[in-house]
């Protein structure tokens, strides 16, 4: 995108006004403190990750530091004798992003993964789960929770369905608004959202630890259907105290010569824009996240970074993590 194009002016004119000392400075990544419940963020950028295939000219090929992994959390409990490890999302990246958890929250056991929540049955969202089946890692009854049309999608359809019958995974179905426990004081519950819904439902999932409450939506096609539907983004931030949001691109244009009025998802400009006037304090819980290839806002040093930040928002940063 042209940094001086009308959606990025007017994003940066929305967050002089906001933000009234306007900070260059990139997202904060909260310091790794010892928590006994962390969430720790394992990958930020859309479905197929950054570079994504076939875009040879994308500077993250030469230079590591620009690519990003594929949208995923991970929630560690240390309270009890032995860490628990529960993953959001088995994104194409996850044998990175285990690796990345094994670096940073070690276990003594092999995969260590006590629970896997998926979203839905977008590539982005589950195909990892490949890695825990038998010609992989080949785990033992990992719980893996989903909404009900998942799992018949899981188990009807291979390879997945070979994960089922080799007891790699657990299904363990949900409902809509009801709280799954994970141990004490630790629950996440799934929430329906509106998108493309080909082979499963699509839900986020709210995850409430002891001390902070967080919503995970990587993926939905507007706040208004989600409006359209009685649930208003502003009430969903109220009561938490961070919300990953679905930030696949920062504004139209931005994928070059495709029409993109057809494609879904909020405009990190329009989200900024609809949040404009709640408190700072409330801007301050949203971290972007799910980011497309193209989104500018991947590069810290960039006008629409720069931007969210001044409004007081925040983008996801792969590695940072949370008090739960
Ligand atoms: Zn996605
Ligand atoms: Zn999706």
């Amino acid at each position: 995108m042209d940094p001086g194009s009308e959606p990025v002016r007017r994003a940066l004119l929305a967050a002089t006004l906001i933000a009234g000392c306007a900070s260059a400075a990139p997202a904060d990544v909260a310091a790794k403190a010892a928590c006994p419940i962390t969430l720790f963020v394992l990958g930020v950028a859309q479905d197929a990750g950054k570079p994504q295939i076939a875009n040879p000219d994308d500077s993250a090929w030469a230079e590591p530091s620009l690519r990003r992994l594929a949208t995923a959390l991970a929630v560690i409990d240390d309270r009890g004798a032995e860490r628990r490890r529960y993953l959001f999302e088995a994104t194409p990246d996850i044998k990175q992003q285990l690796q990345r958890l094994d670096e940073e929250f070690p276990v003594d056991r092999r995969v260590g993964l006590d629970g896997i929540f998926l979203t839905h049955a977008h590539i982005g969202h589950y195909v990892g789960l490949m890695h825990i089946g038998y010609e992989a890692a080949n785990a033992d009854d990992t719980p893996t929770y989903v909404m009900p049309r998942m799992a018949a999608y899981l188990r009807a359809n291979g390879p997945w369905s070979q994960l089922v019958a080799y007891d790699n995974i657990e299904i363990k179905l949900q409902k809509d608004g009801e709280p799954q426990r994970i141990a004490d004081g630790l629950t996440a519950t799934p929430f329906r959202v509106p998108h493309r819904e080909e082979f499963s439902e699509v839900v986020g999932w709210r995850i409430d630890g002891p001390e902070k409450s967080v919503l995970f939506l990587p993926d939905i096609d507007s706040w208004e259907d989600w409006d359209a539907q009685g649930v208003a983004l502003e009430n969903m931030l109220f009561d938490v105290d961070a919300a990953y949001l679905d930030a696949t691109f920062f504004a139209d244009g931005e994928l070059g010569h495709r029409d993109m009025s057809g494609i879904p998802h909020p405009r990190i400009a329009d989200t900024m824009t609809r949040l404009a006037d709640e408190p700072a304090a409330t801007r301050a819980k949203v971290r972007f996240i799910h980011l497309n290839h193209t989104n500018p806002a991947l590069d810290p040093d960039s006008a629409e970074a720069r931007a969210v930040i001044a409004a007081g928002f925040k983008l996801a940063q792969e590695g940072e993590t949370l008090c739960l």
